[in-house]
């Protein structure tokens, strides 16, 4: 028997008879309708965030695509499923936020630090090189203030860079010339709740509360 597997099917049972029941009025009415959500959300793929619980959304309300580090290459870089996605939020389903949430404890943000702990992961070392800029700069910082930890520094800074590279995808500079979107850079603290957020044009993460 494939354990993960019944445990996983375990979730669904659970899901059918306890969790839909009460919310099926809401399933029913995401399912009539075409989707609308208002926001795109680029997170980590790191499995301890949930990004409708950290939110408070439902189905239809958050688009969102993750990977390794919540990186968006340079539009022209790594075509792919992140410009793929970013594309259709914004110019097919006009979403009205593109939110960027970078966490504590990254493990893509420890490995630029450590990038021999990659060594027997090439797709993963050439995933990383899109926050390189980041690194560089929260290697500055530090050198200037050692009391300040690298790991949130670059955190951060990984951030800020993503939100950067976004802004070179011509659906999201479209979209912001017109005034039809805007764009937050999100820290979220796995150990507290607590999220902090630079919205577009500040270098500041301003705690939420
Ligand atoms: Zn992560």
């Amino acid at each position: 028997m494939d354990e993960v597997l019944e445990q996983l099917k375990d979730g669904v049972r659970r899901f059918q008879t306890e969790v839909y029941p009460e919310r099926a009025a809401m399933y029913a009415q995401a399912a009539s309708e075409p989707q609308r959500p208002h926001t795109l959300f680029i997170t980590c793929a790191d499995s301890r965030i949930d990004p409708n619980e950290i939110t408070g959304t439902g189905p239809g309300e958050v688009f969102v695509t993750r990977n390794i580090g919540n990186m968006v290459p340079a539009y022209g870089e790594m075509l792919g499923g992140v410009s793929a996605v970013i594309e259709f939020a914004v110019a097919g389903l006009k979403v009205k936020h593109v939110a960027i949430c970078g966490h504590s404890d990254c493990g893509a943000m420890k490995a630029l630090l450590a990038p021999e702990s990659t060594k027997s992961l090439p797709s993963v070392a050439n995933w990383l090189k899109n926050a390189h800029a980041a690194l560089k700069v929260a290697e500055t910082v530090h050198e200037k203030t050692p009391e300040r930890e690298i790991l949130s520094t670059l955190t951060e800074e990984n951030v800020l860079l993503q939100m950067q590279h976004l802004k070179t995808h011509p659906s999201v500079a479209g979209a912001l010339a017109q005034g039809e979107l805007t764009v937050s850079g999100w820290i979220y603290e796995i150990g507290t709740g607590h999220v902090r957020i630079a919205q577009d044009g500040s270098r500041v993460f301003v705690p939420v509360g």
